[in-house]
Order: C-alpha cells, then sequence, then structure tokens
C-alpha cells in the first residue's frame, strides 16, 4: 500500500507528531485530495485541543485545503482526478437534518468539518465529501489559495451577503489573519473602507491594502471616528477581544450591523440600550459552503486580492502552528507539501 506523511495530534493537547500512514481510498461520494498545501488557522486549537463535539484521537488538522484531485470514488459528478480544488470548514452536509432540509446547509447539524470531525490537510493526502470541494483558478497559487478556504470565505462570504451597497461606510475591526483579507475585500466591492486596529503600526500596510481611512484605537474613540465619517452600515469584526467589539457599536450608523466574525470566548458587555435609538444590531456569521469557497477563490482572482502568507514544510507544524497561536504570523501560516 501506499504511504504518505500526516502530523497528527495525538492526544488531546498534545503536540504535532510526523507519522507515516497509508494513503486513504475515497468511499462513495468521496474524493483523494493530493494536498499542495494547507492553512494554519486558530480555529485548529478546537481539533488540537478536542474543544469541538466530535474530535476523535488521533486526529490530523488542517481545514484550509489546496491541491488536486488524486482519486474519485463511486458516484462521484462533476468533479475530474487531476482537477485542482479547495476544501475549507465545510465539508459537506447530511442532507437529512432541518437545517439541510431548508436548504441552510451551513447550518448542518451534522457537518462535516476537515481535521476536526476527519482527518484534515496537514498531510499529503486528504479524503473528503465531493459535496464539499472548491474549484481553484488555474491563476491562483495552492498556498495562496488555501488561507482563502477559511480567513478568505469567511471574511468575504460576510461581507457580501451584509446588506451593504456600493459607497456604504464599512469598518473593519482587526488587521490581521482575516482583517487584512478583509480590507481586501471590503475595497473591492465598493465599500468605503474604514480600517481599525490598535497603534500606528497597521495602517502603511492597511492603505498599501486599499483602505480609504485608518484608526488607530488607542489613541482615538473609534466609535467617535466612525460617527464623524457618517456611522458605519457594518463593522466586521475580525478581533477576538469582545472590549474591542464593545467599544465601537457606537460607531454604527442608523440601521447599521456589527457582524462578529471573530470566535472570541468572552462575555461582550455593553449598554443594551445603545441599539434601540439607530435600530442597530449584531450579528455572527459563518464561514459557508463549498460553493461559496469556489465563489470567493473566484473573485480573489477577478480583483487581485491574495493572503499575505508565511510558509513553512509539513514536518514544521508544530513551529507553524506556535508562530499563529502567538500572534506572530504576518498573516497566515502555510503548509507546504
Ligand atoms: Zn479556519
Ligand atoms: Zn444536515
Amino acid at each position: 500500500m501506499p504511504t504518505m506523511r500526516a502530523m497528527q495530534v495525538s492526544e488531546k493537547g498534545g503536540p504535532f507528531e510526523l507519522v507515516t500512514r497509508e494513503v486513504p481510498s475515497p468511499g462513495p461520494g468521496e474524493a483523494l485530495v493530493r494536498v499542495h498545501a494547507c492553512g494554519v488557522c486558530h480555529s485548529d486549537m478546537y481539533a488540537k485541543d478536542g474543544l469541538y463535539p466530535g474530535v476523535t484521537f488521533p486526529v490530523v488538522p488542517g481545514h484550509e485545503i489546496a491541491g488536486l484531485i488524486a482519486g474519485l470514488g463511486d458516484g462521484v459528478h462533476g468533479w475530474e482526478a487531476g482537477q485542482r480544488v479547495g476544501v475549507g470548514w465545510f465539508g459537506g452536509n447530511c442532507g437529512y437534518c432541518e437545517p439541510c432540509r431548508r436548504g441552510d446547509f451551513i447550518g448542518c447539524r451534522n457537518m462535516a468539518i476537515p481535521g476536526v470531525t476527519m482527518d484534515g490537510g496537514y498531510a499529503d493526502y486528504v479524503v473528503v465529501k465531493a459535496s464539499a470541494l472548491a474549484s481553484i483558478p488555474d491563476e491562483l497559487e495552492s498556498q495562496d489559495a488555501a488561507p482563502l478556504l477559511c480567513a478568505g470565505i469567511t471574511t468575504f462570504n460576510a461581507l457580501r451577503r451584509s446588506g451593504a451597497r456600493g459607497g456604504d461606510l464599512v469598518a473593519i475591526l482587526g488587521v490581521g489573519g482575516l482583517g487584512h483579507l478583509g480590507v481586501q475585500y471590503a475595497v473591492k466591492l465598493g465599500f468605503e473602507t474604514v480600517a481599525i486596529a490598535r497603534g500606528t503600526g497597521k495602517e502603511e500596510l492597511a492603505r498599501k491594502l486599499g483602505a480609504h481611512h485608518y484608526i488607530d484605537s488607542t489613541a482615538q474613540d473609534p466609535a467617535a471616528e466612525l460617527q464623524a465619517l457618517g456611522g458605519a452600515s457594518v463593522i466586521l469584526a475580525t478581533v477576538t477581544s469582545a472590549s474591542a467589539m464593545a467599544a465601537v457599536l457606537g460607531g454604527l450608523g442608523q440601521r447599521g450591523q456589527l457582524l462578529i466574525v471573530g470566535a472570541s470566548g468572552e462575555p461582550m458587555q455593553f449598554p443594551p440600550a445603545m441599539l434601540i435609538g439607530g435600530n442597530t444590531s449584531i450579528a455572527g456569521h459563518a464561514s459557508g459552503t463549498s460553493q461559496d469557497s469556489q465563489d470567493t477563490l473566484a473573485f480573489s482572482r477577478l480583483a487581485g486580492v491574495r493572503p499575505m502568507i508565511e510558509t513553512l514544510p509539513l514536518e514544521q507544524a508544530g513551529e507553524a502552528y506556535d508562530r499563529m497561536m502567538a500572534g506572530d504570523a504576518r498573516f497566515r501560516m502555510v503548509l507546504t507539501t
């Protein structure tokens, strides 16, 4: 049997270990993907630390997978061996739960998540449901496509479904792994774009990425600054600090929305009354389905949106993960095979 390398975590919270495994075979409706690149995401923590329901050890993390189809199981339609494909957090829906039966696939109660509920992309090969595949445009390198399959779709899909229209004032809170993509998408979607970050260190980059305005939240009151610009239609919160989110809430314009994609477990404190006068709201947004991923990749090619990445070889998954967790990555770590 042919073998492959995989970086597995053997026990809850354990280190990444290089192991040799047999290359898995795709079952009915599945595809075997030869992984070329896999992004390292903060949500890999849910697998490594066993925090997500359904994680079993050993687990191979990785849900920002870019590569090509190396084999197909029975009954797969619409895909061919050799095609370049990606897979993100959405690993396929069950088709029988209530959200699925309503067509809300990202709400599937039995959703497969690569690298969390099944082995993921920190390996030479991975088997996924064919319904989870997204086509990668030729012009996109695998290492650039990988982070777009989680960080990219998360920000792009939230913004395009936010209801904001061309010319609206849209703020991106945080200029990091998610935020540096959020700024680019907001600009390319035609929004008057405000980047908000701590300190002046990110200003030059934010402006280079196209931001029309920059707010240093340590020196200025971000809510007052947003109001001075007319009030934001949407503020996309990409940070994980609940207090930073609460601090911008007052910057929403009439019927504006704070849209949360930064996964924080902290309680958020704000006076509920402040939502009433302006009919403002706070909402979350889950990433999206395989077609949303494909749309993200296609738009990124069309508009020239690219992630800023640091690459490391697969065997250095532990180092890449530690850099990401420490906030040292500029801005997304990608493992290459
Ligand atoms: Zn992710
Ligand atoms: Zn379902």
